[in-house]
């Protein structure tokens, strides 16, 4: 089967300075850097990496060709991203001495996706397969409506968390993951828990406490693996691609939240974002 993922792609680009510059001040950066990023981007590397066949459907602009290649070598199938006129989304991300950052997001072209794309794109899923969406791009509603229409299942990340978003794409859900922050931000907007959600499955995930998977009957935990961290980023996308990967290829619920808590545990091991997510021979060799 495969798994459609209408995601955000960007262009990270981070400046090293001796602090976060205040208002009206200007502040030469001592280094630059550029990496691929973006939940969506993210989330299709890590489907990739768990040996999954990713189908993205985006939108970049005419600078963000570099951007296709590298996805190719990963492993996705760019066929339904589409080059707009808005340059490719990008995050400039300002980090001091201290670990500290300041993010200024241009959502750019990942908010320009074509209609058409989506439509093209999912004309050629099957029944069975899997359509994912978070909330960096426009037409998730819309596409999530065409998936299930097909009848595809649809995975929702609630993040960054938008309640208008959320209440739009949760009756057509049927497996929604939030961090803990969206959880509480999801039951400000709804006045529902997780288990009283429209929801059949929805997975809360609890950082270094790993996470609940809930469903109307029951709740169960997971601990996290203990490691020690070095950078978190990332950590949720690569759980959720693992989780959706897994599923994908059959693994019951509960087996496939294993694989995707071993792979997010190695992943806040490492250093960076889309790049680093291990795959499924790491992921299945790490012994922490
Ligand atoms: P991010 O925004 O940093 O990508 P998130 O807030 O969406 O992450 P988290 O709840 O922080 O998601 O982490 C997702 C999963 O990653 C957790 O359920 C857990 O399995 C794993 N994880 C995160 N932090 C740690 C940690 N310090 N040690 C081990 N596993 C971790």
């Amino acid at each position: 089967m495969a798994v459609w993922n209408l995601g955000s792609i960007n262009e990270d680009i981070v400046y090293s300075v001796p602090h976060i510059p205040a208002a009206g001040e200007t502040l030469a950066a001592t280094d630059k850097r550029h990496y691929l990023g973006g939940k969506g981007t993210n989330m299709s590397v890590a489907l990739a990496r768990a040996g999954a066949q990713v189908k993205h459907i985006g939108a970049v602009g005419e600078d963000g060709g570099w951007i296709l290649l590298k996805l190719a070598e990963y492993g996705v199938d760019t066929r339904f991203i589409g080059k707009v006129a808005h340059g490719t989304g990008h995050a400039i991300i300002t980090v001091d001495s201290q670990g500290e950052n300041a993010i200024t997001l241009w959502p750019g072209a990942n908010a320009e996706v074509p209609l058409d794309m989506v439509q093209l794109a999912l004309s050629e899923a099957r029944t069975g397969d899997w359509f994912v969406t978070q909330n960096e791009t426009n037409l998730q509603e819309e596409s999530a409506r065409i998936a299930r229409d097909l009848g595809l299942r649809v995975a929702y990340a609630a993040a960054p968390f938008e309640a208008a978003a959320a209440r739009a794409m949760l009756p057509m859900t049927d497996l929604l993951v939030l961090n803990a922050v969206e959880a509480e931000q999801l039951r400000s907007a709804t006045g529902q828990g997780p288990a009283e959600l429209p929801v059949e499955h929805v997975i809360v995930t609890l950082g270094s406490k790993g996470c609940d998977w809930v469903t109307a009957q029951d709740t169960h935990h997971f601990d996290a693996i203990p490691v020690t961290p070095v950078d978190t980023t990332g950590a949720g996308d690569t759980f959720t691609g693992y989780v959706l990967a897994g599923l994908d290829r059959g693994m019951p619920m509960a087996q496939a939240i294993g694989l995707a808590t071993r792979a997010a545990a190695l992943m806040v091991t490492r250093h960076g974002t889309s790049d680093v997510i291990p795959d499924l021979a790491e992921v299945q060799a790490f012994r922490p």
